[in-house]
Parts: structure tokens; C-alpha cells; sequence
């Protein structure tokens, strides 16, 4: 039987304020995840990662698929969160898990999980590569030939990931199932390790220092002097007693290496070959695909899709996240518009006064007659002012409503109408009805008018 030893550190690095990382240490499972949102979401997004990827793996029998189930349940519970609590929204997190198992041909070996671009190396005689893949859209080009890996680690959009979990009701794990030797030693670390220290500096430290631990906290500290720009957090493994009489672990079959894909990788100072990515395997039949190559990824976009669609078809993931970029962009872009033509309306709704008949009574509204679209005008001043208290000829128009381009002017023309009316009330005899009722209408209007 596989004997481990495990060995961690973590810290929050020369630059952040906060360690957005999360880790798991336990007999049957190791985990790095790499929380990222905002305010305190990313912190969030990994320790609920952790959590429920635990949670759900105490429940299971150690084998590939139930690390696969525990990852998917992580996913959901971070997902949960991000949809249930509006300062969650948009939280995500990488995660890479390592699990020994039984596999079921009866070997014992150890199975690798990933999502996003925290990563997994395999650090044996002497040489250190890399097993998992980063989903970032840097890394995507790299295996697409599109960029060397030089050109890579200097690319913006290294950082820029293509699957993370939490996004997504779903996500496609990443899985490899690896046989493991005496001696062999697993490092899982976060972006934090892996952009300060270059592999030659990271297989130094793993050779240099045999306790897991010990190795961990200098490979912490390594990165911290380096800069320390991000968390930094690292798992080591160590397989003590691992599963020799497999004998036919043949690492450079892990991968078809294309001359794209490692035609510079000149701070690769241990001459590690650096493990680059097969392509997306072909979806099978199977949704529980079986490894045919130790060590190539057995389980890939494919399932997302199949879990939707039931319909096998191959993922490319970059394209469809490019497509996702202008799928936003273009919603962007549809929201201005549509708030910029919202707020013309809006504005034009409001932009002018009219005077109006309100149950006999002269008023002010602002906006339009009959009102625009959707906005009804407002009520926004009643005078004293009666329409028995204005020329019978002035009734039909302040009956449709009489537009004025400001509320001072709505005024004095209720003040005009008034006046007109008192005038021809003036050079004819009227009641003391009236003549009571004049000034105190005027005076209405007067105060009404000030009070502006
Ligand atoms: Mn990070």
C-alpha cells in the first residue's frame, strides 16, 4: 500500500492584504484553491471550495470519480453561494486537488483534478513538470501553438482564466490518473508560486529539502522574496511507499509534444521537460471514461456538454470564452444604449411645464400632455386660480393643456389669464361675488408665484 507525507504553508504575500487562498491537508485528500471577486468573495469562493469538496469526499469511496463528484460539488455549493448573496456575485475560484486511490485494475495510484490555473507538479528523479493545465487564456494559446511559453508568461491575459469554478451551474474537471513511485513528490501551489519562481528554482528547493514541510515553507519564502505579489500557498507530497510494481509509468508518452508548444522555455534551468497539454481529448462514449495514457487528462470539457445536451460533441473552450467576452461586451454596449435612451426619455418627459384644468382649478404639471411613453406628468403646483376666473375663450386650451417651457412661465401665464379676466371684469358691472373673489385669487396666484 501507498504511504504518504504531507507538508504545507501558505501566506498572504508582500502585496495583498488579504489570503484568498485555502488549502486542504488530510490523509486522503489535498487541495489548493484560489479564491478571486471582490470585497471578501474570493476568500469566500475558496474556503467554501474547500469545504464542500471535503464535505462531499468523506462521503465517497477513494476512487476517480469521486474525486470528480466531490469537485462538482464544490462547484455547486460556491455557485450557490455566489447566486444566493448579491455581494458574492461573480465569486470564483480555482482548485487542484490531489487524491490517492485504488484504481479499479487494483494499482494503487493518485489522481490529479484541476480547474483554473493553479497547478500540480510532479517532481521525480531529479526533473520537475508539470501535470496539470492551466485553463487561462494565455495558457489555451500555448497549447494551441498560438504563443511560445515565453511569450506566454509575459502575455496580459495570463492571469485571465478560462474555467473557474463557482461561474457556473456546471464546470469540466480537468482529471489524470497518475502511478505514483517511492520517492515521487507532488507539489500543488497557487499562481502566487508559480509566477514568482521559475521551475528551476522550484525543483532546487524540492531537491534540496527532504521534509515536506520544511520544503513547503521555503518554496513560501522563496516566493515572498521574490516579490510576493500574490498569496502564495503550496502542498507537498510525498509518496514514501508508492505502488513499484507499476512499471510502465512512461511520462513522456504523457503528452504528444508539439515543436509549438516547448520551443523556448529558457528559465528551465533543471532541464525538466515542461509537460504541455494533449489536445482535448475526444469525448467517449462513457461519461466515466477510463484511462487509456496515464496521465492524460481523462475527463475534460466534454462534460459539461453532455450533462446539458446529451449530445456528444467536442468543447473548445477558448472560442467559446472569447465568445463569452463578446457576448458581454456586446450586452455592455446593448445596456448604454439602452440606459442613454432611457434617460432621454426620462429627460424629455420632464423637460417641459404645461398649465392645465384640474376639477376647475388652474394647475401646473411637468412633463407633457397626455403624458410620455410610460412617465405621466406631475402635478407640481395648484393655483388659485378658477376657471370661472379666466375668458371663456381661454377654456378649450387649458383644457388640452398649455405648454410653457418652465415653471415661471406657466405661472405668469395663469398670472396673464387672471388678469385679462379681471380687466374685462373691470369695465363691466359685476357682482360683489366677484369682485371679493378677484383679489383673493390674485393674491392666491401671487403667493403661489414667490414660492417658487
Ligand atoms: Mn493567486
Amino acid at each position: 500500500m501507498s504511504i504518504l507525507r504531507s507538508g504545507s504553508a501558505t501566506h498572504v504575500g508582500q502585496v495583498r492584504q488579504v489570503n484568498e487562498d485555502a488549502i486542504v491537508e488530510s490523509i486522503s485528500l489535498y487541495a489548493v484553491a484560489d479564491g478571486m471577486g471582490g470585497a471578501a468573495a474570493g476568500e469566500v469562493a475558496s474556503s467554501i471550495a474547500i469545504e464542500a469538496l471535503q464535505a462531499a469526499y468523506a462521503t465517497m469511496a477513494p476512487s476517480l470519480s469521486s474525486v470528480r463528484r466531490a469537485v462538482e460539488a464544490a462547484n455547486a455549493a460556491v455557485y450557490e453561494a455566489a447566486t444566493a448573496e448579491p455581494t458574492y456575485r461573480g465569486m470564483g475560484t480555482t482548485l487542484t486537488v490531489v487524491a490517492p486511490v485504488t484504481s479499479d485494475d487494483g494499482h494503487e495510484r493518485v489522481v490529479v483534478a484541476n480547474v483554473g490555473d493553479s497547478r500540480c507538479y510532479l517532481f521525480a528523479e531529479g526533473g520537475l513538470r508539470q501535470l496539470t493545465h492551466d485553463h487561462s487564456v494565455a495558457a489555451e494559446k500555448v497549447r494551441s501553438g498560438e504563443l511560445s511559453e515565453a511569450q506566454a508568461a509575459a502575455h496580459p491575459q495570463r492571469h485571465m482564466l478560462t474555467r473557474v469554478m463557482g461561474v457556473d451551474e456546471v464546470v469540466a474537471v480537468d482529471l489524470f490518473e497518475l502511478p505514483v513511485r517511492s520517492g515521487d513528490r507532488l507539489l500543488i501551489c497557487s499562481d502566487g508560486l508559480s509566477n514568482e519562481l521559475t521551475s528551476g528554482q522550484v525543483a532546487n528547493i524540492l531537491a534540496t529539502i527532504a521534509e515536506p514541510r520544511a520544503a513547503a515553507q521555503a518554496l513560501v519564502e522563496a516566493a515572498n522574496a521574490h516579490g510576493g505579489r500574490d498569496n502564495v500557498t503550496v502542498v507537498v507530497v510525498d509518496v514514501v511507499v508508492g505502488d513499484d510494481e507499476e512499471q510502465d509509468r512512461d511520462l513522456n508518452a504523457f503528452a504528444p509534444i508539439s515543436s509549438n508548444d516547448r520551443s523556448t522555455n529558457d528559465d528551465d534551468l533543471t532541464g525538466a521537460v515542461p509537460v504541455v497539454a494533449p489536445p482535448t481529448p475526444e469525448p467517449t462514449d462513457d461519461h466515466k471514461a477510463t484511462s487509456g495514457v496515464h496521465g492524460t487528462p481523462i475527463a475534460s470539457g466534454s462534460y459539461a456538454v453532455l450533462h446539458q445536451t446529451g449530445v456528444i460533441e467536442p468543447v473548445v473552450r477558448k472560442r467559446s470564452r472569447l465568445v463569452t467576452l463578446r457576448v458581454l461586451l456586446f450586452f455592455a454596449l446593448l445596456g448604454g444604449i439602452a440606459y442613454g435612451g432611457y434617460a432621454f426619455i426620462t429627460w424629455f418627459a420632464a423637460s417641459q411645464y404645461f398649465v392645465a384644468n384640474h376639477d376647475g382649478v388652474l394647475v401646473i404639471y411637468q412633463g407633457q400632455p397626455g403624458g410620455t411613453l410610460w412617465i405621466a406628468p406631475k402635478l407640481v403646483a395648484t393655483s388659485k386660480v378658477t376657471t370661472a376666473e379666466i375668458l371663456r375663450a381661454r377654456l378649450d386650451a387649458v383644457a388640452v393643456g398649455v405648454r410653457e417651457p418652465n415653471r415661471a412661465a406657466a405661472w405668469n401665464y395663469i398670472h396673464g389669464l387672471h388678469q385679462e379676466w379681471t380687466l374685462t371684469q373691470a369695465t363691466t358691472t359685476t357682482t360683489s361675488t366677484t369682485t371679493t373673489t378677484t383679489p383673493s385669487s390674485f393674491a392666491g396666484v401671487a403667493r403661489l408665484g414667490s414660492g417658487r
